[in-house]
């Protein structure tokens, strides 16, 4: 499903983010990145969100070369991509539901389809009761869950979590984890980028440890060696 070619990434400024980076990732497949702060995670995930160019080698999604990608294509490509950030990243003064039915609402979703599938996904990630709260009614935890609900709701193939659980306590922390790995296992692939050891041995999938822009590791059962 997506396959990163002997990537190399170096900023203007003559930073090299990432060296040689060559690894695929299956469909269904539950990966997490991990790597110390500056290590390219979030270049890695730039690039796979077409922000940006490789400096040489090519990402490709389902076989299409994301460089090559115009324009005008590309809110197709990330329409199939679902993204959660640390940050939340919710519209304040929109309610739950009301984040959740912005998301349909871009993608040109009916009424009847919001209607029934808004609901539908809060329920999913257990927030039901608080569709109808504002952001800044709801904890951190919950907030997540919303920025999750949202990332779903238009059925992606892929979802990636930058950093999800990093500004969470370790309680959310967990329940962030089980949801992310409920939507894996109802078949969407899922690239989680994290520092939390816990986390990685939590989910024991597989783990790809990033240093100084290249790959140093690969495991495909959960060992963080950082
Ligand atoms: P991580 O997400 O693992 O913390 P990043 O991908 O953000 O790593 O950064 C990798 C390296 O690239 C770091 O040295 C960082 O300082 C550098 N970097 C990131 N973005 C830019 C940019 N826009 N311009 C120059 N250097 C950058």
């Amino acid at each position: 499903m997506i396959y990163f070619d002997n990537v190399s990434k170096i900023y203007p400024d003559g930073t090299v983010a990432l060296e040689g980076v060559t690894f695929s990732v299956k469909q269904g497949e539950f990966l997490s990145i991990v790597g110390h702060s500056g290590a390219g995670k979030t270049t890695l995930m730039k690039l796979l969100l077409g922000e940006g160019d490789c400096t040489s080698g090519s990402v490709s999604f389902d076989s299409v070369d994301i460089q090559k990608v115009k324009m005008k294509d590309m809110p197709n490509l990330r329409r199939r991509i679902g993204v959660i950030f640390q940050d939340f990243r919710l519209l304040p003064n929109k309610t739950a539901y009301e984040n959740v039915a912005f998301a349909m609402e871009i993608a040109g979703k009916t009424d009847e389809e919001i209607a029934s599938d808004v609901p539908h996904v809060l329920e999913l990630v257990d927030l039901s009761k608080k569709m109808w709260n504002f952001p800044r009614q709801l904890s951190g935890g919950e907030l997540q869950r919303v920025a999750i609900a949202r990332a779903i709701v238009n059925h992606p193939d892929l979802i990636i979590a930058d950093e999800p659980t990093g500004n969470l306590d370790p309680i959310n922390t967990y329940e962030i984890v089980q949801i992310l790995k409920k939507i894996n296992d109802l078949g969407t692939t899922v690239i989680l980028t994290t520092h939390n050891k816990g986390v990685v041995e939590a989910l024991g999938k597989r783990v790809i440890t990033m240093d100084h822009g290249r790959v140093v590791r690969d495991d495909p059962n959960g060992k963080y060696a950082l």
